[in-house]
């Protein structure tokens, strides 16, 4: 098969590093791809959002599957657009790609399949959210509706910074359109993971649990990030919860969306509050997590291209997803001033060392490759995995692993891991 893979940070690496074991793939092309991918297939110089122009390589390239990583192409309907040219695409259409891209559309969706989520109201008119939110009890959550590179969503403790994130979104259009509509909703307590699942349209097949580490600081302190790191399984949801979480938060999305005729062919993301009445959605993604993807795929012992063709195809129950039983963990090498400003082009040494060690990857996301060197070419540069009979000795090579490599102003977090190593 020839193979279509749409992104270019760490978990597209992590994707082209699993499609490039299938045995069905011949040929492979990341549009527009890292370092990484580079080492994996062919990058082509197309961006994400670029839809006719990935339509068209599509079809000068006769690729069989188109294998979308972010969101924003799901979201301006790539898969809708490749359908027209009976180019299979893994991922979801644009319409219950608004489950990511309109957080006012997934609010309205957990209602009507009953989702527990936080209670909420949306609105589009300044001076009526300005209103309501005089009425709540701080602390409270304000969303910018559409998609927001991973900013849109902020937390108030006082009616007075409320009113300026209303201000800021509404008025000013700090996020551009994405902020003219806002959600805003209940503020909840607890410990957060991440649940995603393979889909078919009809079936759900949930992959093992993960926890991401969205802050930039040890001990989730300071700015949030595209996330610092990630781990698999997190013991907040053990297996034996994963069929009624499923249950829970994914199969009633699921249905609601083949009655609607809009079936998901892809991967559905929950992310989950667990709070004390239970687990909660904060959000849906449509798409693999960026680093969760990394470690869930590092413990992924099944064809990745049979299982996709299986989603797209609506057999899913025909397929037997292996899950190895090592524990995983992903630390995310950012540079040094990220998530605010940061330098590029520095040079990478020691990935080579690094993966010496038994059960580790590197996957790269902010990389390129020039003259046979690799160069920093992002903020969140490299996503180190690691697989162990426990996450302790998950994290201990993992770690061993970061410190074989270096690049000038090289951060990490040091505590990846630690809330389930504290749960037990
Ligand atoms: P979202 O993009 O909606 O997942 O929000 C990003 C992050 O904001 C989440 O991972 C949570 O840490 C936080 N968050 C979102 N919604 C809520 C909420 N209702 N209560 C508390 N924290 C929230």
């Amino acid at each position: 098969m020839n193979i279509l893979l749409v992104g270019s940070g760490g978990r597209e690496h992590a994707l082209a590093w699993k499609i490039r074991q299938s045995p069905l793939t011949t040929t492979l092309y990341i549009a527009p791809g890292n370092g990484g991918t580079a080492l994996e297939g062919q990058n082509v110089d197309i961006a994400p959002d670029d839809i006719p122009a990935l339509v068209d390589f599509a079809i000068s390239k006769s690729i069989d599957l188109v294998v979308v990583g972010p969101e924003l192409p799901l979201v301006l309907g790539l898969k809708n657009a490749l359908e027209e040219k009976n180019i299979p695409c893994f991922g979801p259409g644009a319409y219950a790609a608004q489950l990511e891209g309109s957080k006012g559309f997934a609010k309205s969706m957990m209602q009507e399949a009953e989702v527990p989520t936080a209670d909420f109201a949306v609105f589009d008119d300044f001076t009526m959210a300005r209103e309501y939110l005089e009425k709540q009890t701080m602390p409270v959550v304000i969303k910018a509706d559409g998609l927001a590179a991973g900013k849109g969503v902020v937390i108030v403790n006082t009616v007075q910074e409320g009113v300026t994130t209303l201000r800021e979104m509404m008025e000013d259009k700090v996020f551009g359109s994405a902020g003219t509509r806002v959600v805003i909703e209940e503020a909840l307590q607890g410990e957060e993971a991440s649940f995603l699942a393979f889909c078919d349209g009809r079936t759900v097949v949930a992959l093992p649990s993960s926890q991401d580490h969205k802050r930039i600081g040890e001990g989730d302190t300071g700015p949030n990030t595209g996330g610092m790191g990630a781990y698999s399984p997190a013991p907040i949801l053990p297996r034996t919860d994963y069929q009624a979480t499923s249950d829970l938060v994914l199969k009633p999305i699921i249905q609601h969306l083949e009655a609607m005729d809009h079936p998901f062919k892809g991967i559905l993301y929950a992310g989950l509050m667990y709070t004390d009445k239970g687990p909660h959605v904060l959000e849906y993604n449509v798409r693999f997590g960026d680093p969760e993807c990394q470690p869930l795929l590092a413990r992924l012992d099944t064809d990745i291209v049979e299982i996709m063709l299986a989603c797209v195809e609506g057999r899913l129950d025909t397929i037997d997803i292996v899950i190895k039983p090592e524990h995983s963990l992903c630390v995310v090498l950012a540079a040094k001033g990220y998530p605010g400003s940061y330098e590029k082009g520095m040079e990478i040494s020691g990935i080579d060392d690094a993966e010496a060690i038994p059960g580790v990857k590197v996957f790269q996301a902010g990389t390129r490759l020039e003259n046979g060197k690799t160069l920093c070419n992002g903020g969140r540069v490299l996503g180190v995995t690691a697989l162990g009979k426990d996450l302790a000795e998950a994290k201990d090579k993992a770690y061993q692993a970061v410190n074989k490599i270096a690049f000038n102003g090289k951060y990490f977090r040091g505590d990846i891991g630690d809330k389930g190593l504290s749960r037990g």
